[in-house]
């Protein structure tokens, strides 16, 4: 039995298997199945390991895998984005600042230096906590995840990747690959507000993501999606909200009903971080601010 260091314990042995290719990556996995676990940065699974909640004899590390570090934009299909990226090197990408800005605000407001240069964004998802702050982002942009295991590959939506808090629709014996996010047209803007306690090295108690379409005279709203991190079991969409901004000129006083809209859709609950009625609260001052924010976004 290890150390006791509060909850957390010394791990015991572990194997750490250093893949170079995906192919050799889902080899593994099928070798040690059931007592293996995938490792990207580590920053939320050995936490986890210390406190017991998983106890896999094999760790099978991602980050050696070249088909999962890489960053690419094509105009027709988008950015691509290796699973194994680290928060880091979105923040810094002048490809993603340019073609996906809102996912550089998310990065820039997670956790520290240190934790940014090794958490990565396909760990963010696959950890699948509601506050996850890629998540929203990548919601209200339609990205997808290419998802590889044994049977044939399939790409999801991030909507539709979380069942429940630490819960995906991952299977066993699957990994997710890279995320692809669709080319944004012109007039598009998104923004991506996060409320905490601390300015920084603190998990969401509201993350409010919000995205535009506009018409030619950036007038009109064509297009909108809304989601929301830490007030339900999964982040969520704001259908409700978006419903009555699209196809309206926004003004103020439609920005603030949305704005309520997306309050009352909302799910909170109460727990360490923030009572169910402040987190509603800060729906709807985030979204309100999250939309002026866009609108004035050249
Ligand atoms: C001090 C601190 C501050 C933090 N602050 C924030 C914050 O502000 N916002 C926030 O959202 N998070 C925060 N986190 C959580 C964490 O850092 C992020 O979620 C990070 O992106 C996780 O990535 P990782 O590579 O470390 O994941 P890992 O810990 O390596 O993996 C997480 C889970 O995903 C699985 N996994 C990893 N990659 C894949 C893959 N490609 N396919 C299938 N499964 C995979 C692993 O098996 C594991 O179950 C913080 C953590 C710490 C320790």
């Amino acid at each position: 039995m290890g150390r006791t260091l509060g909850r957390l314990r010394r791990l015991p042995q572990i194997e750490v298997l250093f893949p170079k290719t995906l192919s050799e990556a889902l080899s593994l996995l099928k070798k040690h199945n059931g007592v293996a676990c995938v490792i990207a940065g580590g920053t939320d699974l050995l936490p986890k390991m210390k406190r017991r909640e998983l106890t896999p004899r094999y760790l099978i590390d991602l980050k050696g895998i070249a088909d999962l570090n890489l960053i690419k934009y094509d105009r027709k299909s988008g950015l691509r984005i290796g699973a194994a990226t680290t928060l880091n090197e979105i923040r810094e990408s002048s490809v993603v600042r340019k073609h996906c800005p809102i996912l550089v605000e998310a990065a820039s407001q997670m956790a520290s230096t240190q934790v940014r240069n090794t958490g990565t964004i396909g760990g963010n998802l696959c950890n699948a906590v509601p506050s996850a702050d890629t998540a929203p982002p990548l919601i209200v942009l339609g990205a997808r995840l290419r998802v590889v295991g044994p049977k044939k590959e399939r790409t999801v939506l991030v909507e539709d990747f979380f069942k429940g808090p630490n819960k995906t629709v991952l299977r066993p014996l699957e990994l997710v690959a890279e995320v692809q996010i669709p080319p944004a047209g012109r007039n598009e803007f998104g923004a991506y507000l996060k409320h905490t306690l601390r300015r920084e090295m603190d998990l969401a108690i509201v993350g409010v993501a919000a995205y535009v379409s506009l018409d030619s005279k950036r007038r009109i709203c064509k297009e909108v999606k809304i989601a929301m991190g830490a007030v339900a079991p999964i982040p969520m969409r704001a259908k409700k909200a978006e419903e009555i901004l699209r196809g309206k000129e926004l003004d103020d006083d439609l920005i603030e009903d949305a704005a309520q809209l997306a309050s009352k859709e909302s799910e909170p609950i109460d727990d360490i971080r923030s009572s169910a009625d402040y987190r509603r609260e800060m729906v709807r001052v985030l979204t309100r601010r999250a939309i002026h924010q866009l609108l004035k976004k050249e």
